[in-house]
């Protein structure tokens, strides 16, 4: 039957994995843990491929020309900037050509429509659906959805999770793990790994699905250390379910309340900021008397950090970072969500299957 994904939703992750494949690639791409070291390292280099090709009008001419019989549909019915823009700019490097819904309101939507019966609407006339919502499962049921589809012989496209609620954000994971792959690519050739090293995030790490999905994407790597630097409430700490899963796959998980006492030891200092949209009544009386300062970054806290360390930060953000820091060569940030648009456009090729006509195409 349609429809019926509760069952589903409730399944173990690497029942999930195998369900979201097809033919040795990703169908639809809607956890960070569908991505295996393998897979991650290929999106990176194909990533870098096409920001090389880009950089001639005969390599771009030849990604346009890769799925210019395709159309995108943006379907992103919660606030974003980068990822939206970056989406939408790895579309067109393609060729895709792309429309968008921003505001339900203006769609069949306000008129009583489920949002399924609108995802299925845009499947009859687009070719690839990005969705960011607030419903932390949507994205999930609608790939379901398109393998129900499937099922039935019916028209069915791929779905690629462009954030949902505060529990994934898997093609925000994977900018980092290449800006991250990036930033270490610079460094003396035996410092340039990922693994070994320590990576702390700090802010908001309770609410933060940015977080949530790249520290599995981290842990597919060897002797990773974790910190977590978040006020000493719930909410905002690092769950226990987290915390075990990740001593589980065998991460030296520790949690610290406030930078100072470990920001000497960073390798990547991942902000976040203190995502207040989600506040309950309860949060917003431990907001009112909260000293936060511990989990901002300072010029002071800065100078004391490694010369060979990175900020990533997921954008937008707050205060956390001063804009007096921006101008330090650590500060990753802006390139991190250019680095978006690459590895965006890498997937997209993953799902369409061009891995190979990319390859061959940059090393012609
Ligand atoms: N842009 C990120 C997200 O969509 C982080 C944030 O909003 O703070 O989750």
């Amino acid at each position: 039957m349609l429809y019926d994904f509760e069952e589903r939703r409730d399944r173990p992750m690497s029942e999930k994995v195998t369900d979201l494949q097809e033919g040795g690639r990703l169908k639809h791409a809607i956890f960070s843990r569908q991505f295996d070291r393998d897979l991650l390292e290929r999106l990176c280099e194909q990533a870098m491929m096409i920001r090389g090709l880009s950089q001639t009008a005969a390599g771009r001419a030849f990604l346009a020309s890769t799925l210019a019989h395709r159309r995108a549909m943006l379907y992103f019915t919660q606030p974003s900037t980068r990822t939206f823009l970056s989406f939408m700019a790895a579309c067109q490097i393609m060729g895709l050509s792309c429309n968008e819904i921003r505001d339900p309101t203006l769609s069949s939507e306000f008129k009583g429509e489920s949002v399924v019966d609108s995802v299925r609407m845009f499947s009859s006339y687009f070719d690839l659906i990005i969705m960011r919502s607030k419903l932390p499962g949507l994205a999930e049921e609608c790939a379901y959805l398109m393998n129900d589809l499937s099922d039935y012989h019916q028209r069915n496209i791929p779905i690629i999770n462009g954030g949902a609620g505060t529990d994934e954000h898997p093609t925000q994971a994977l900018l980092d793990m290449f800006t991250v792959r990036r930033t270490f690519e610079q460094l003396p050739a035996d410092q340039r790994s990922i693994s070994g090293k320590t990576y702390a995030f700090c802010g908001d790490v309770g609410r933060s699905r940015t977080v949530r999905s790249l520290v599995y994407l981290l842990a597919l790597y060897e002797n990773v250390r974790m910190v977590f630097v978040a006020p000493n409430y719930k909410p905002l700490a690092l769950s226990s379910e987290m915390r075990t899963t990740l001593e589980g796959l065998g991460i030296d998980v520790q949690e610290v309340d406030g930078l100072e006492p470990v920001i000497e030891d960073i390798d990547v200092l991942y902000m976040t900021r203190i995502q207040h949209e989600h506040n309950s009544g309860e949060d917003k009386r431990f907001f009112a008397e909260a000293d936060l300062s511990r989990f901002k970054l300072t010029p002071q806290l800065l100078g004391r950090m490694k010369a060979t360390a990175a900020i990533l930060h997921p954008f937008p953000r707050n205060d956390e970072i001063p804009v007096a820091i921006d101008s330090d060569p650590r500060a990753k940030y802006f390139r991190q969500a250019r680095n978006g648009m690459w590895i965006r456009a890498a997937l997209i090729g993953h799902v369409f299957g061009l891995e190979d006509a990319i390859r061959d195409h940059y090393q012609a």
